[in-house]
């Protein structure tokens, strides 16, 4: 069917018809859409029905991804691009009539996450595949993802995203997979010979439905699953018993939407604590119906339960899947039969972890009362597990209650997720050099003297696939001819491109590219703004979710200070910019969406001043998404990676914009002390603290932000104009609570302190850009770096140090 152009197109043609009942020639985009994602379903289904066979029959290791979020993005593009088809299809299409291009536009985005964590999730599983492992991901199949972002008058409004409005063609429906997972009620201890029993009573049950999804490798052979999960109701006749007749269909609704609320949306906050009863719910469905799933398949394998870690590894994405450490410990000793020690040595052994943030706001902390009430048995393992792990504290350290108290796993009234994650885990990783440093050294400290071997950094990652043969097709090609098609499997052989950063014709080449991206991002924003962008100004782009320690307000606060220098001198000699921003907050970030109006209003104010003369332009481009991501990153010039140090973990926006030629403007935090290393001082552009002096001006004190303001005429002009009436100030105070939060809160996140180091760098930024050559060069040299970022890179470092698995080649 996918053999040659000809098969392809006689292949979609006829099932085209046969499907929809109507002639070519009165298909929409949107019948193309369907037909061909059906079509590369069927041409997968062998595959995937064969990798799970060879997995089965060969008895090997698997990995179970945790994670609350996956954000995948759309697929077909991806899917062809894995099965070597891509090209074919786009050509077969055109002689038809069609756009690829247009028909990618028609799939729904699957924003199953919130930013940066649930993207290297989706990176890793298409890693996973692509390097031959068996690993699979584990997460929840929510009705809504994340919400759509649209802006109104400069504000940020949110609507629900029905992203399964419309079918979804790369799921399957696996009934026969269901499981049940139980919820409330109360524990009855028994005793049978001399071992105890528990008994859950007076549960309620959510059956839990997997959903599949296919996930396709680049060599198309190997196809892995993510198993989402949605809760449904089941008829519960030992519930329903003894109620009043006429009452009994009220209370299953009642229960049936409870229960249906449970995958209904993904929470919208990033990186920050939501301590919701119906999160800890959530978090529970997906570690419950994981793990009996997991099981299941190993019962298959007709071994004896001990050898379960050798043929299971678990790993949970931050601590949000925690609870599959209690869980597995009920069912390995509730349903299993086996004694405590034996239980805690296979769990241990099962489960690694990796750390997301630093951030005290999103540390986990689940009150001991909602677990005891929600899981009850989870309840008492949990107590049990900590109860061990404190005598162990204080066997080691007599009398250091100190000590104690700072690791326990529970606290006061709280369960620590993290500590619990830690204490259980074989392996805790951070997500960059720095951040892992941060927490064996400060954060997390103690546990690393109690336990020195079991952290360990593992730098994030992005598929090139993705990020750069899907995204930037004309750069791919212009590697392959340049290097050869090596790359494609080893990308950190992109380092061959090292050799051509100073021959002029490949410059042109690679600034050719860039400039053709830079249109089609302008006429996407002509589309959607109805303005006309210069694509030779400098495309200055910073998109990420809107946090404040990401630091969206230095950027906007610099360029009002730009504006101002114009207003002051309108002859002003820079090079055009062209300022972009993408960015979602969380419904209830109020300063977050202050800022997001902020940026608004002063893009409005420079797109109508006719003294700024195009000098600088500001867009604001709604719903930032993968889909939006894989249309900005290959445009920009500039990659704005400006977070207050110490605060972005790894970061993995950076290692996209690298990988498509742009020039960081980065604080060194997060991979962007990676990046630094490779590519040195003349290949990126540094400003501002370090992370030592930012951890130190928090343990010391020391910063005053009033100082800045009084002694930088820049700064008090530009916060003023915050609050005062004038072009920017002051329909609702809008703008007060940002001026706040620098002035009378000192400025938390340091944007005043690095504002003059920013504005300097960014002055040279003009100066570079004026020399083609040497941008170019610059460019070049961090292309040619930024294999080192592929997820395939990370994912052997895993799969070798962590996971204990190998590549399973299927012939
Ligand atoms: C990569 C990505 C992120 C993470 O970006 P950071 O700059 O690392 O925060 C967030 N959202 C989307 C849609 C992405 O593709």
């Amino acid at each position: 069917m996918f053999t040659n152009k000809e098969a392809f197109k006689e292949a979609f043609v006829d099932r085209l018809v046969s499907s929809l009942g109507k002639p070519l020639e009165e298909a929409s985009d949107a019948d193309v859409y369907q037909v061909l994602g059906s079509l590369v379903r069927a041409q997968i289904g062998r595959n995937w029905a064969d990798t799970n066979q060879k997995y089965k029959n060969g008895q090997e290791k698997q990995v179970y991804y945790f994670s609350m979020e996956f954000l995948i993005g759309r697929l077909l593009g991806n899917n062809l691009l894995n099965m070597g088809v891509l090209e074919m299809v786009r050509d077969g299409l055109a002689d038809l009539g069609f756009r690829l291009q247009d028909i990618e536009e028609q799939e729904a985005d699957a924003g199953l996450g919130n930013g940066g964590l649930g993207r290297l999730a989706a990176c890793f599983l298409d890693s996973l595949a692509s390097l031959q492992y068996a690993g699979h991901g584990c997460g929840i199949r929510y009705k809504y993802g994340l919400f759509e972002q649209k802006i109104v008058d400069g504000y940020q409004v949110e609507l629900p995203d029905t992203w399964l409005q419309k079918d979804n063609v790369w799921e399957v429906r696996r009934e026969d997979k269901s499981v049940d997972v139980r919820f409330w009620g109360r524990i009855e201890t028994g005793k049978t010979g001399d071992r105890l029993t528990f008994e859950h009573k007076d549960y309620e049950t959510v059956r839990a439905v997997a959903y599949d999804i296919p996930i396709i490798g680049a060599d198309r052979r190997h196809v892995n699953t993510l198993r989402n999960w949605s809760a449904e109701s089941i008829l519960q006749p030992d519930r329903t018993r003894g109620l009043e007749a006429g009452t009994d269909y009220h209370k299953f609704l009642e229960y049936k939407r409870s229960v249906e609320s449970i995958s209904e949306f993904l929470y919208p906050d990033d990186s920050q604590y939501e301590g919701k009863l119906l999160r800890l719910k959530q978090q529970y469905f997906l570690c419950s119906a994981g793990l009996q799933s997991i099981l299941r398949t190993f019962s298959k394998l007709n071994l004896p339960l001990s050898a379960l870690p050798d043929k299971v590894a678990l790993h949970i994405n931050d601590t949000h899947p925690t609870l599959v450490i209690p869980e597995l410990m009920r069912i390995l000793m509730d349903d299993k039969g086996l004694e405590w020690d034996e239980a805690w040595s296979m769990t241990t052994r099962m489960v690694s972890y990796t750390n997301h943030t630093i951030l005290s706001e999103a540390l986990e902390k689940w009150p001991v009362n909602m677990v005891r009430e929600l899981l009850p048995r989870v309840h008492m393992i949990i107590e049990e597990i900590n109860a061990r792990f404190c005598a162990q504290l204080l066997d080691r350290y007599p009398g250091d209650q100190n000590r104690i108290s700072q690791m326990a796993i529970i606290y006061g009234d709280q369960v620590r997720m993290a500590h619990l994650a830690i204490v259980a885990s074989h392996s805790v990783n951070g997500v960059a050099a720095l951040h892992t440093d941060i927490l064996r050294k400060r954060e997390m400290k103690l546990f690393d003297e109690f336990y020195p071997h079991r952290f360990n950094n593992k730098t994030n990652g992005i598929t090139h696939r993705r990020w750069l043969m899907h995204a930037n097709p004309e750069l791919a090609s212009l590697i392959t001819e340049a290097i050869g098609p090596r790359w494609i499997r080893h990308p950190q052989e992109m380092i061959g491109l090292i050799k051509l950063c100073e021959d002029a014709s490949f410059q042109q080449k690679i600034g050719e590219i860039k400039r053709s991206n830079k249109l089609r991002l302008a006429e996407y924003i002509k589309n959607k703004h109805h303005t006309d962008v210069d694509p030779d100004s400098i495309f200055d782009v910073q998109v990420k979710r809107l946090h404040a320690y990401k630091r969206q307000l230095l950027n906007i606060l610099h360029i009002i200070h730009l504006y101002n220098q114009i207003k002051a001198s309108p002859g002003l000699d820079m090079v055009p910019r062209t300022f972009i921003f993408g960015a979602k907050a969380a419904p209830s970030y109020h300063l977050a969406k202050r800022i997001i109006k902020l940026i608004n209003t002063v893009a409005d104010i420079v797109q109508k001043d006719k003294d700024v003369n195009g000098k600088i332009r500001i867009f604001f481009l709604e719903n930032y998404s993968v889909s939006l991501a894989e249309k900005i990153i290959p445009a920009a010039d500039i990659s704005e990676q400006i977070s207050t140090a110490s605060k972005e973990a790894s970061g993995t926006g950076n290692m996209k914009f690298m990988m498509n030629g742009a020039l960081t403007v980065g604080t060194l935090d997060g991979a962007n002390v990676e990046m630094h290393e490779m590519v040195g001082d003349g290949n990126m552009f540094l400003f501002g603290l370090s992370a030592q002096q930012v951890m130190d001006y928090y343990q010391y004190g020391g910063y005053y932000a009033r100082d800045m303001y009084n002694s930088d005429s820049r700064i008090k002009e530009v916060l003023e104009q915050l609050i005062t009436p004038g072009p920017i100030c002051c329909y609702h105070q809008d703008f007060e609570n940002i001026y706040r939060s620098l002035l009378d809160n000192n400025d938390e996140f340091f944007v005043l302190k690095d504002f003059p180091g920013y504005v300097e760098t960014h002055v040279e930024i003009d100066r570079a850009y004026r020399n083609r050559s040497e941008w170019l060069k610059k460019s070049i040299i961090n292309i040619a770096h930024s294999g080192k970022f592929s997820s395939d890179n990370t994912i052997s470092r895993y799969a070798s140090e962590i996971w204990n698995i190998r590549p399973i080649p299927l012939v």
